[in-house]
């Protein structure tokens, strides 16, 4: 067994590195990692077919060798309203969509990615031995909530997401899986954190489309999370109102969550909400600068103009490309179709023609979804 003065040593250089919190585990098979078969041949995790890897239930299956899991945090939690506030929708009466606040800013797995390189170097720098060490951001077939927790850094909560006492759920987890035989963060005898969900549950009444099977259960199909980013196809029409102005990932039941009222705010500037600044086309036919295009509340209207050049050119080093540029319209047609927007207003006039302009595309799911958007405004 390693000595506890390295585990500590790895905690403060994590922290160096600007993670908020890291701890330590043993690569063992703790019980929540093989209680996903039952979850799994319900059908709840839809077309997520990579979780049915058989290594994510064991760690020991993913790096021979492995002795030990070091598990970092990262809040991305900034200071804009949460999602729940009524304060959130514009003044300006202007159809706007609900973004994820993970995906506000620069791609995670980038930022967390290089810091958790950095501690590997680290490492070698102190332990002369050999030894493996693997580092992922969700890109591995690990359960990182369930090792967070053996690491010490919190709970399970009823949503099914970690929760910390001091941060909340808004953060990311990295993970270095090694050979290195460290001393775990949590003493032989000592528990994980205890569950402080207590009789709450606010995130399982708060949820739009009831996507909670029972407490700690989701039926990921059901998730707008899942509905708004994995989901290839159409959105099924049960869904479709609910899903609200989400067109990319929904917060509610996080932002319900009393564990997240006193959040803190993290100061990293690579998650605050990325500004576009974009040319509008005049009648004369040239370029005026606009208005500034936000990733917090982002204007509908300017979402769903984008062409897939666009898409790309944007969103290159952002969470939103996994939705891929046919997923992000389908969404904000979605949204553009739970809009309300009042007929009779200058805003109407332009998205009725720019739906009606994409109930054509030759992309069907786009062409659907614009189509049912456009029976329920017209
Ligand atoms: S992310 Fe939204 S849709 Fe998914 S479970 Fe939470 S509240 Fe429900
Ligand atoms: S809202 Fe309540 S029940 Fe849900 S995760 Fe937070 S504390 Fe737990």
């Amino acid at each position: 067994m390693g000595r506890l003065a390295d585990t500590v040593w790895i905690v403060d250089q994590a922290k160096s590195l600007g993670f908020e919190l890291c701890g330590v585990a043993r690569a063992e098979r703790f019980p929540e990692l093989h209680q996903t078969s039952e979850w799994l041949a319900r059908g709840y995790a839809g077309e997520m077919k990579y979780l049915a890897d058989p290594r994510r239930s064991d760690p020991r299956s993913v790096l021979p060798g492995i002795q030990s899991v070091i598990v970092c945090l990262l809040n991305y939690n900034t200071a804009q309203p949460l999602s729940a506030a009524p304060s959130v929708l514009g003044a300006d009466g202007e159809p706007r969509g609900w973004i994820s606040r993970y995906a506000w800013g620069d791609d995670y797995h980038e930022v967390l990615r290089g810091r958790l390189d950095g501690l590997v170097e680290y490492l070698r720098e102190r332990f002369a031995e050999p030894f493996e060490a693997r580092a992922y951001v969700d890109t591995g077939p690990i359960q990182e909530r369930v090792l967070a927790k053996y690491a010490g850094l919190g709970w399970l909560g009823k949503n099914t997401l970690l929760l910390n006492q001091m941060l909340g759920s808004f953060f990311f987890l990295g993970v270095i899986l090694t050979t290195l035989d460290l001393e775990p963060t949590l003493g032989a005898n000592e528990l994980p954190p205890p569950d402080l969900c207590g009789s709450c549950r606010r995130c399982l009444d708060a949820c739009p489309t009831q996507a909670f099977v029972e407490p700690y259960v989701m039926d990921a199909r059901k998730c707008i999370s899942y509905l708004t980013i994995e989901l290839r196809g159409p959105i099924p029409e049960e869904y479709r109102e609910a899903i609200g102005n989400h067109v990319f990932g929904c917060d509610i039941c996080q932002d319900v969550c009393p564990w997240n009222r006193r959040a803190p705010v993290a100061t990293i500037l690579q998650f605050q909400p990325k500004l576009f600044s974009s040319l509008e086309e005049n009648p004369a036919g040239t370029s005026l600068p606009s208005q500034d295009e936000s990733l917090f509340l982002p204007r509908l209207e300017w979402l769903a103009g984008l062409n897939e050049s666009d898409f790309h050119e944007l969103f290159r080093g952002s969470p939103i490309k996994r939705t891929k540029w046919r997923g992000l319209i389908r969404n904000t047609c979605i949204a553009l179709g739970n809009s309300g927007v009042r007929r009779g207003t200058a805003s109407h006039v332009r998205i009725n023609a720019l739906l009606e302009r994409l109930a054509g595309s030759r992309e069907q799911v786009i062409a659907e979804s614009a189509r049912w958007a456009l029976s329920r405004i017209q």
